[in-house]
């Protein structure tokens, strides 16, 4: 148990995949769901694109005065210029100019096709019904170009992008309402586990409470996912077969618990009889045992392990992009990861890449900074509430000492704050 104090023992396994290539195993792996929908802007946003979309117009569609001010002809610039009418926002002047006059003009006004420069009110001298420029500004300036934002048949979209809100506001700008995205994956979350209750009621003797379908349903929410509960299943493959009968509509399937190899455990089992397992054991630290796979004609499914810490992590890790893939689009490069100083020494045996929870914070000459959070066991969710990062140890790590430079993810770093 104090793994600090024994010497470091090695904790590899043969059979047991590294991270990266059980990431890119599980990726190649995966199809996109077919179908798709078209939403609005609003309903959109975070969604994938599945098709292009190119621009239907300019953007400003005119030429479009940049400034408060008055357009002329930058030739006629040292003249006294009559001010002949206006153009304001929205409420376009006329095209023509007469020689020897300008056109009152606002932000974003059409600016006459007879006059090239736009110059802004603070350079001129007001006399009446004319101005006397003082500065002249360089001939065709703040006139922006037809164009000069987004021209017609740009792409704007490509299948596969994310729908964020500056994407999603160019789009607004070329007057395009709606978008087709791929449909919300379904996800179906069940708790494997003979000792599993529902928060709310008074545990059994021997029996906890399911702490794992709350934290993955929440996790994993999002614009891309509808998560579906599909309850707690008792500790038999009967049981396990009755309740996927439920799940024939899934994308996904997630389990917790009944990976393992123990007399409880038939996750694997079950996968194998209906459908096949694609690999189950991967060299990281929480969550050596992971079972992923395809029911025949059924979902793909994820069957994490049953400790509420190994779940998460290895939900972060594995099930997250496998979601965005699914969806259409490109999951982020694992590539978001930061130096920090250790700041007390971190215990770890030698073996496979092990994510310690941690808290890291900035000090005042900008160096990164990071302990542990406490206990590491993997049902210590406390630690993961605590922690705002992960750090990584690699496979050979047998620890670390403090002001040992260490790899660290931030909970930020990896879109949102997740816990
Ligand atoms: P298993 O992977 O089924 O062997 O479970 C490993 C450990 O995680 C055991 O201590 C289980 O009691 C615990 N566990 C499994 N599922 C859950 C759950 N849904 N919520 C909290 N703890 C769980
Ligand atoms: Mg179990």
């Amino acid at each position: 148990m104090d793994e600090r104090a024994s010497a470091p023992r090695d904790d590899s396994d043969p059979n047991a995949l590294p991270l990266p290539e059980a990431r890119r195993r599980i990726l190649a792996a995966l199809d996109t769901v077919d179908e798709v929908e078209t939403l609005s802007l609003l309903e959109a946003h975070e969604r994938i694109a599945r098709a292009r979309i190119t621009a239907p117009g300019a953007v400003p569609p005119f030429r479009a005065s940049a400034m408060d001010g008055y357009a002329y002809r930058h030739a006629e610039g040292g003249e006294r210029l009559r001010i002949a009418g206006e153009s304001m926002a929205g409420h376009p002047g006329p095209d023509a100019l007469a020689p020897g006059t300008c056109q009152r003009i606002t932000t974003g006004a059409r600016v006459p096709d007879e006059a090239d420069t736009v110059v802004q009110q603070e350079d001129v001298q007001r006399d009446g019904a004319a101005i006397v420029i003082d500065e002249a500004p360089p001939m065709g300036a703040n006139v922006r170009a037809a164009g000069s934002a987004g021209i017609e048949g740009e792409v704007l979209v490509e299948p596969g992008d994310r729908m964020g809100s500056a994407t999603l506001a160019v789009l607004a700008s070329h007057g395009i309402d709606r978008v087709t995205v791929t449909r919300r994956l379904r996800i179906g979350l069940l708790s494997t586990g003979d000792e599993l209750c529902e928060p709310g009621e008074s545990v059994g003797r021997g029996q906890i409470h399911d702490a794992n379908r709350v934290l993955l349903a929440t996790l994993l929410r999002g614009p891309l996912v509808e998560p579906v509960d599909l309850g707690i299943v008792a500790d038999t493959p009967e049981a396990l077969v009755e309740r996927l009968a439920t799940a024939s509509r899934l994308d996904v399937l997630i389990s917790s618990g009944g990976v393992s190899v123990g007399d409880a455990d038939h996750v694997r089992e079950v996968l194998a009889d209906g459908g096949t397992v694609s690999l189950w054991k991967i060299a990281m630290k929480p969550g050596r045992p992971f079972a992923f796979g395809r029911l025949r004609d059924g979902p793909v499914w994820f069957g994490l392990p049953g400790n509420p810490v190994s779940a998460a992590i290895t939900s972060l890790m594995l099930v997250m992009p496998a979601l965005t893939v699914m969806a259409g689009g490109v999951p982020d490069e694992p590539s978001l990861a930061r130096a920090a100083v250790l700041d007390e020494p971190l215990a770890k045996r030698p073996g496979r890449v092990e994510f310690q929870r941690g808290r890291c914070h900035t000090d005042a000459q900008g160096t990164l900074h990071v302990s542990g959070v406490g206990a590491q066991d993997s049902h210590v969710l406390r630690s993961l509430q605590r922690a705002n990062c992960l750090i990584e140890l690699p496979a050979s790590s047998p620890g670390a000492a403090t002001g040992e430079t260490v790899t660290v993810l931030r909970f930020e770093d990896l879109g949102t704050s997740p816990f």
